[in-house]
């Protein structure tokens, strides 16, 4: 079967850049967009050209330009966008609107993965302010392209690894610990960490799977499924020393949360919503939804390994302390 041409939108993105990659490496023809508003940004310009180099193709196209975003997406199959969350107050996740518009005029995209690829939105509905902004702005996307009738994926990737693991699921922290770590509440409420690599190749499997027209993928390799204490262990275990522990009850970190900036606040109530209620892990999954490993059984992933999820704050410690 031929591939689908991908377009990847906020592809210079921490995942957007891996779903370019996975998207070559798994052999389809890769689109990129290019948005002039990027401007001197160098760092982008130069990861946009060794994406090219790569064999992606550039798309100019701009957010605000509604006909751009149309003749952009009539040069490709599929559509899957990474742009980003929650910065400061932007509603970034917002801009898709124009995306869906430009879609629905073009007529021609088979599918359109939006950004979600964390907690299933649809799931959060009880999320407390101002965290649950996340969760509401992704459903009024999905909302816009199910109304669009535009056929979809969703992707649930639960926690990236390098943001949860390397702090030992502690907020703020992404360098791993070596003598002390914040333990949140009693600390066996299980939560999924997936490596972002990995979540960017079940990402580029679901986009020719007829399986998963219009149905939300969730990414949840059973061996990635740990709570806090597991995850501590097993890095002591990794570093052959125990760390001292000082335990936050879910009351002091409702306290402590409420006095900081919108955006920790936003980051924080959904450390909330994963280690004290639990979120990723306290419902089964229904009609329209498919387990990635069990999709893709035949993949071996690097996170279905211990030693992969730990892999990236591995190697930084070992760089860092030794
Ligand atoms: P980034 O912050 O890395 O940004 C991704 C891209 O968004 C940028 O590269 C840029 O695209 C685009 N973008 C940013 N601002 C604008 C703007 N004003 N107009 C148009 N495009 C803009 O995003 P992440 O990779 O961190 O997040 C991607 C998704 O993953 C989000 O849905 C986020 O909520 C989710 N996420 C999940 C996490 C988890 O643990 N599960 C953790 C972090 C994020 P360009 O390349 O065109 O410049």
């Amino acid at each position: 079967m031929e591939k689908s041409r991908v377009l990847v939108v906020g592809g210079t993105g921490y995942l957007g850049k891996r779903l370019v990659k996975a998207s070559l490496a798994n052999g389809h023809p890769t689109f990129v967009l290019l948005r002039p508003e990027i401007g001197v940004d160098i760092e982008k310009i130069q990861l946009l050209l060794s994406f090219k180099e790569q064999g992606a193709k550039l798309v100019k196209a701009s957010f605000s330009d509604h006909q751009s975003l149309v003749d952009a997406v009539k040069q490709v199959d599929v559509v899957i966008s990474a742009i980003s969350g929650v910065h400061t107050r932007s509603h970034h996740i917002l801009l898709q609107l124009n995306l869906i518009k430009a879609i629905k005029e073009a007529g021609n995209i088979k599918r359109f993965l939006p950004s979600e690829f964390g907690t299933d939105p649809s799931r959060m509905s009880h999320a407390m302010e101002p965290g649950r902004v996340t969760f509401d702005d992704k459903m009024v996307i999905r909302k816009a392209i199910e109304e669009a009738g535009i056929p979809f994926t969703y992707v649930t990737a639960n926690c990236f690894a390098g943001y949860f693991v390397g702090g030992l699921s502690q907020p703020l922290i992404i360098t791993p610990s070596t003598d002390h770590v914040l333990v949140l509440g009693h600390a066996n409420v299980k939560a999924i960490y997936v490596d972002e690599d990995d979540i960017a190749t079940y990402t580029i499997k679901a986009v020719d799977d007829p399986r998963m027209v219009n149905k939300t993928l969730h990414i949840r390799p059973p061996e990635n499924i740990l709570s806090q204490n597991e995850l501590v262990q097993a890095w002591e275990e990794l570093i052959g020393k125990q760390l001292a522990k000082t335990t936050i009850s879910e009351e002091d970190f409702l306290t402590k949360l409420k006095n900081m900036d919108y955006a920790e606040q936003v980051g924080l109530g959904h450390y909330y919503n994963v280690c004290y209620e639990g979120c990723l892990t306290n419902f089964e999954l229904g009609d329209n939804e498919e387990e990635a490993t069990h999709t893709t059984p035949n993949f071996s992933f690097r996170s279905t390994l211990i030693e992969g999820v730990f892999r990236t704050p591995y190697i930084i410690m070992l760089y860092i302390y030794f």
